[in-house]
């Protein structure tokens, strides 16, 4: 299956990166689960175990009216192509001389297209 030999963290370097989830992208996925807390409140989670937190429902669906964003979770395991996902970095200034050495990392979900950068300029050719 997609995803199950990618890693959801990194510590390669000491950049130190995680892929997260917005939960509220998580919102009318078919993967949410819900179920009724006896407090009275709708609790939702993912099926698919990409992240392993239980939400008030109302908390998220608050966030959405009023525009506001509930911010990242951190991925249990690299996340779907229907996910709203990133990578977090704590430690940019970490990024050590050669750069990032493992750039499949940053790969989106889903093998879209990514590109890796190249530091510094290139010299150019003599015959230019
Ligand atoms: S599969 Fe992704 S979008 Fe769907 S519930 Fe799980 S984390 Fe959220
Ligand atoms: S910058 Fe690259 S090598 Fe360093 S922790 Fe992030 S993904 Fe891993």
């Amino acid at each position: 299956m997609w995803g199950m030999s990618r890693e959801s963290s990194c510590r390669r370097c000491r950049v130190y990166c995680d892929w997260v989830v917005d939960p509220l992208g998580c919102l009318g996925c078919s993967r949410l689960y819900a179920y009724d807390a006896k407090d009275g409140g709708r609790y939702v989670g993912c099926v698919e175990g990409v992240h392993l937190a239980e939400l008030e429902l109302q908390v998220l669906e608050s966030c959405v009216e009023e525009g506001r964003t509930f911010g990242g979770i951190r991925a249990a395991r690299v996340p779907l192509p229907i996910c709203a996902a990133r990578v977090d970095s704590a430690y940019p200034q970490r990024l050590p001389e050669i750069g990032c050495v493992n750039p499949e990392f940053h790969e989106p979900p889903g093998g879209g297209t990514f590109t890796i950068g190249v530091r510094g300029s290139a010299t150019p050719p003599d015959d230019a």
